[in-house]
C-alpha cells in the first residue's frame, strides 16, 4: 500500500493554504477534476477586516499581513486594493468595537459621509470607511500557493482508518492509502467525513446566493466594495457591472461528490431587487445577467474548526471557513501547520479555534439576510 507522510484532503484555498506550509511528503487529494472548483470558485473574493467576531478578525489581519506579503513577491499581485465602506441603517454602533480593535492594531479606519456613487442615497445612519481594504483573486491564491504542491484531482475520499485509536490512513476511490497524518479541508463536505468516527464535529453547509448585474454606469474597477451590514445587502464591481448579495443563508448539505454550485432562485432576485430599490437608489436600475448559489460552511458559533482534533491523534483541521476563507485562509494555512508541528503562533490561542471545543446546542442562521425572519437551528 502507498504511504503518504502527509495528506490534504480538498484542494480548495483551506487546504492549499495548509500544504503550502507543511515539510516531508504532502500530497493533496481532490474529488473534483481540478482543484478549488468548489467554495473558493463561488465567493465575492472580499477581504474584509471590519468583522464583529474577534477570533475571525484576528485571522483576518494576520491574513492580511500574508496577503500584502505576496503581493511584493509575487509576479502578479493576488489581490487589489478597492478600499470599502460598511454602511449602517438601524444599528449605527453595531461595528463600534471592531472599529476600535482594527485601529488598535493600525489599520486605517473613519467614520464617512463622502460616500461613494453606489450609495448615493442609501439611508444610512454611519458609514465607516476602510480605504485599504481588498479583493483578492482565489484562483491566482490557489494556484500560487499549490505551484510546488502535489494534487491529485478525481480522486474521492471515501472515509479516514484508524489504528490504535490514531489515523493510519484513507479509503479513496483509487483504493487505500497509508499516512500518518490528514488534514480535513473539505469544505463542505468535512463534517459528514467524519461522522462515522462518532465525533460531535458540527459543520453546516449553508447556501448563499450572488447576482451579476449588467455593465451600469455606476460601476468601475476602483469603485470601494459595500456592505450594509445590518440590512444584509452588498455589492462589489465586477466585469463593468456588480456583483450582488442579500446575504440570504439555506442550510444546504451537499451530496456526496463534486459540485455544490446552484442557481439563483427567480423569487430571491426579486426580493434583492426590492432591497435595492429601498435601500440603495442609485442601483435601482440594475438588470440581472446572472448568478450563482454556493456554499458557506459553518460550525454553530461560526468559527472555525483549526489544528489537532483533541480525540483523533494524526487528525488535523481546516475547516468550518464560513464566510470569511478568502480573506482568512493564509493565517488559517500558518495556524494549522505550526499546530502540527508542535509550535505555536503569537496571534491567536488554539483554544479558541479547537474542533474539540464545546458547541451551541442551537444557533441562529438568517434566511431573508435580515434579522427580520431569523431562525434558530438545532447545531
Ligand atoms: C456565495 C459566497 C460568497 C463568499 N464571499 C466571500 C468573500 O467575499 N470573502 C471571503 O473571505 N470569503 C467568501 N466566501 C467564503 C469562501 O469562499 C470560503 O470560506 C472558502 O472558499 C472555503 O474554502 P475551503 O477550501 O474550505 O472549501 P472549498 O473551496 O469548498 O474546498 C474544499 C475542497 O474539498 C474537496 N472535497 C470535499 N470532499 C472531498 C472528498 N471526500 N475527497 C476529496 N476531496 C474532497 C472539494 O471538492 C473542494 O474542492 C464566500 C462563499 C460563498 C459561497
Amino acid at each position: 500500500m502507498e504511504h503518504i507522510d502527509t495528506i490534504v484532503i480538498g484542494a480548495g484555498l483551506a487546504g492549499a493554504a495548509v500544504a503550502a506550509r507543511l515539510d516531508g511528503s504532502v500530497v493533496l487529494l481532490e474529488q473534483g477534476r481540478q482543484p478549488g472548483a468548489e467554495a473558493t470558485a463561488q465567493n465575492a473574493g472580499m477581504v474584509r477586516l471590519l468583522v464583529e467576531d474577534p477570533v475571525e478578525r484576528r485571522l483576518a489581519l494576520r491574513a492580511q499581513e500574508l496577503l500584502e506579503g505576496l503581493d511584493d513577491a509575487w509576479e502578479q499581485p493576488p489581490s487589489t486594493i478597492t478600499g470599502a465602506v460598511h454602511g449602517l441603517i438601524h444599528e449605527p454602533d453595531e461595528l463600534d468595537d471592531a472599529v476600535a480593535s482594527l485601529r488598535a492594531a493600525g489599520v486605517e479606519v473613519h467614520p464617512t459621509t463622502e460616500l461613494p456613487p453606489a450609495l448615493d442615497g442609501a439611508p444610512l445612519r454611519r458609514a465607516w470607511s476602510v480605504p485599504g481594504a481588498r479583493v483578492a483573486d482565489p484562483h491566482a491564491l490557489l494556484t500560487g500557493l499549490l505551484r510546488e504542491r502535489t494534487v491529485r484531482c478525481d480522486v474521492a475520499v471515501h472515509g479516514l482508518r484508524l489504528s490504535g485509536g490514531r489515523i493510519a490512513g484513507l479509503s479513496t476511490s483509487h483504493g487505500e492509502l497509508s499516512c500518518d497524518r490528514v488534514v480535513l479541508a473539505a469544505g463542505a463536505w468535512s463534517g459528514a467525513l467524519v461522522a462515522s468516527l462518532g465525533l460531535r464535529r458540527p459543520l453546516h453547509p449553508i447556501r448563499r446566493s450572488l447576482l451579476q448585474s449588467a455593465p451600469h454606469p455606476l460601476s468601475s474597477p476602483t469603485h470601494p466594495w459595500c456592505w450594509l451590514e445590518d440590512l444584509g445587502l452588498y455589492i462589489r464591481p465586477e466585469g463593468g457591472g456588480w456583483l450582488v448579495s442579500g446575504c440570504d443563508e439555506r442550510i444546504d448539505p451537499p451530496a456526496p461528490g463534486p459540485g455544490s454550485t446552484g442557481a439563483v432562485d427567480p423569487t430571491w432576485r426579486e426580493t434583492v431587487s426590492e432591497r435595492l430599490l429601498q435601500l440603495l437608489p442609485a442601483l435601482s436600475d440594475l438588470r440581472w445577467r446572472g448568478g450563482w448559489t454556493g456554499l458557506r460552511t459553518f460550525a454553530p458559533d461560526r468559527r472555525p474548526l483549526l489544528g489537532p482534533d483533541p480525540e483523533v491523534p494524526g487528525l488535523s483541521w481546516a475547516a468550518g471557513l464560513g464566510g470569511f476563507g478568502v480573506t482568512t485562509h493564509l493565517a488559517v494555512g500558518e495556524a494549522v501547520a505550526a499546530w502540527m508541528d508542535g509550535r505555536d503562533v503569537p496571534w491567536l490561542l488554539q483554544a479558541e479555534v479547537d474542533p474539540g471545543r464545546d458547541f451551541p446546542r442551537r444557533w441562529v442562521i438568517r434566511p431573508q439576510g435580515t434579522r427580520r425572519g431569523m431562525q434558530l437551528v438545532p447545531g
